[in-house]
């Protein structure tokens, strides 16, 4: 069996249903919760967004919000100034820019100020089921211990890696599952090796033991 093929198979028997933990109702919604969700708990993001939701769902009521009452709404979200800041300009440039809309294609999404190729794959992925990777922190990680991407590869040569590998109507659910991997078996620090299935393909592992 190749390697991804195994790769997959476990990760299909641990997370057959993988889905975006963000609550979201628009594709707005859900462009603002991944903004919010950097260096924070999904769970989290969606306390503030249940409130922050009822008064301002549209790029138009985040405008009219205004920047200062925004931070003190997501203030439990760590980076506040940086966020609201990121929010609101990417608001101005959905009104100036796509009429209100959120665009539905890379090229259009990564010109808003605040958006960068992960929160714009995500998007696509999630609002518009599109067959995307956004390469966040876990997805680099165990790519890496996997050899799926080079050691030293930036999360954009890790992405390109993976869509080489993973196939097309495969990518939105492989995303979720290595998240949730990383998250929970694969993690940062002290990774559960000893209950992992991969230990037998992973470069990480193997060179842990070498030690
Ligand atoms: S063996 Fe350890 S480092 Fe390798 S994939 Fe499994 S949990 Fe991650």
């Amino acid at each position: 069996m190749k390697k991804f093929e195994k790769i997959k198979a476990y990760l299909n028997e641990l997370y057959p249903n993988a889905s975006c933990a963000l609550n979201f109702s628009t594709p707005y919604e859900l462009l603002v919760a991944v903004m919010l969700s950097a260096q924070c708990t999904d769970k989290r993001v969606n306390i503030v967004t249940k409130d922050l939701f009822k008064i301002a769902n549209t790029p138009q009521k985040m405008l009219k919000l205004g920047e200062t009452k925004l931070k003190q709404i997501i203030h439990p979200c760590g980076f506040y100034n940086a966020k609201s800041k990121a929010i609101i300009e990417t608001s101005a440039d959905l009104i100036n820019k796509f009429n209100g809309e959120v665009p539905k294609t890379l090229e259009e999404l990564t010109t808003l100020r605040g958006v960068g190729r992960k929160t714009a794959n995500v998007v696509i992925a999630n609002a518009y089921g599109g067959q995307t990777i956004a390469v966040d922190t876990h997805v680099h990680r165990v790519s890496k211990r996997l050899g799926l991407a080079s050691e030293n590869s930036t999360p954009y040569e890790c992405e390109m890696s993976l869509l080489k590998i993973v196939p097309y109507s495969e990518r939105s659910l492989t995303h979720h599952q290595i998240i949730l991997f990383g998250r929970e078996i694969c993690k940062a620090i002290r990774p559960k090796c000893e209950i992992c299935k991969l230990k037998d393909i992973c470069l990480f592992y193997k060179n842990r033991v070498k030690k």
